[in-house]
């Protein structure tokens, strides 16, 4: 792109001669990706995969696999999402060409899922064959007062296991497509949110595995994958040593690590945290820049104790603060592997990235 040419060009040139830290993206379409890859991203982050789900004709299968009966009611209802969920992933590791790419697991709060209005239930009503009040009922039984603190995330995943096997499946089909197919390279990272608890983590990893083998089977080709989780509650952060028992890698998640350690809602941010920053009782809107004494001591703890058990363990940010320069600093000096950002903040954590490997930055912890 024009933005990576002329005296920009050669300046990005020596900042990639410095620095150590690696710089990925976050992006959950091929056209994020190749922008991101345009801007010198080394991989993908964060793909996040809750927009796939809110395209018009998977919606509704959503629904009817959350208000599904049993099991085999749910396999149905997901069955009509996996060859779109495969096409997802297929664009975007052709487009990133065998640089690494994690994909995060789903992850909405589930009543961004729930059909809220008598049409939507009356028309899945029709379509199951379950009367409306049925539906309604479990609508209501599965209503949250505080979404952002429940049924999301890795919960889901345990309460509805066949999502996360269908990514899973979407997710190694791709990957062993295009290697048969196309003689690509790719190592897909397998990444599950919000755990909290080391169990949590065994158990979607044994299901994940189970799922990946078989479909490595079927194909009969030779493709590794790895399983790591989001760092993003601080109880992760404080038992980082046993997550990484069964964590190939950690990314930390710092959206909702700075919500959970603050104990502020990050979607209601705006509505006193301006008048603290204002105040001087913080210097500056946690969401936007690593509050290094609290979260940031989060952060280092849980690579010091991810480390500690697993010495290679790999290590990266996907929350904003990724694409931040003050916190890019900070994630170097910590020694993350590398940061992931939005693909336009991609060429400033470059040179953040940079300017940390030659000493720059200030230490804000006290
Ligand atoms: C985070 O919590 O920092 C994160 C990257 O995940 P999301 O923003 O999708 O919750
Ligand atoms: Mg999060």
């Amino acid at each position: 792109p024009p933005q990576m040419t002329g005296d920009f060009g050669t300046l990005m040139g020596w900042v990639d001669r410095f620095r150590t830290l690696k710089v990925r993206t976050n992006a959950d379409t091929p056209h994020d990706s190749k922008v991101a890859r345009e801007f010198g991203a080394e991989g993908i982050g964060l793909c996040r995969t809750e927009h796939m789900f809110f395209e018009a004709e998977r919606i509704a299968a959503v629904r009817e696999m959350i208000l599904a009966a049993d099991v085999e009611g749910r396999e149905k209802a997901l069955a009509k999402i996996l060859p779109m969920q495969k096409g997802d992933f297929i664009g975007i590791f052709r487009e990133m060409k065998g640089l690494p790419v994690t994909i995060r697991l789903l992850d909405p709060p589930l009543h961004e899922f729930l059909p809220q209005e008598d049409k939507d239930i009356d028309e899945l009503s029709r379509t199951m064959g379950v009367p409306a009040a049925t539906l309604k009922h479990k609508v209501e039984f599965l209503h949250e007062f505080n979404p952002m603190l429940g049924h999301r995330g890795c919960r889901l995943g345990i309460t509805f296991p066949e999502i996360y096997d269908m990514q899973v499946r979407a997710i190694m089909e791709a990957a062993c497509e295009l290697v048969k197919n196309e003689g690509f390279s790719i190592v897909p990272e397998i990444m599950i949110p919000l755990i909290a608890t080391v169990k949590e983590l065994a158990v979607l990893k044994a299901n994940a595995v189970r799922v990946c083998d078989e479909v490595i089977a079927k194909y009969g080709v030779q493709v590794e994958y790895l399983i790591g989780t989001m760092i993003e509650l601080p109880r992760a952060a404080l038992t980082a040593d046993e997550i990484a028992v069964e964590a190939e890698f950690f990314s930390y998640g710092t959206n909702d690590l700075t919500q959970t350690t603050f104990g502020l809602s990050r979607d209601d941010a705006g509505t006193f945290l301006p008048s603290y920053v204002d105040a001087g009782i913080l210097p500056e809107d946690p969401f936007v820049s690593l509050d290094q004494n609290g979260v940031g001591q989060l952060l280092k703890m849980g690579c010091e104790r991810g480390r500690s058990t697993r010495p290679n363990i790999k290590l990266g940010i996907c929350g904003e603060h990724g694409g931040d320069p003050e916190s890019v600093i900070f994630c170097h000096k910590i020694g993350l592997d590398y940061v992931s950002c939005s693909p336009f903040r991609v060429p400033i954590a470059r040179l953040a990235a940079a300017h940390a490997a030659l000493g720059g930055g200030t230490d804000q912890t006290k």
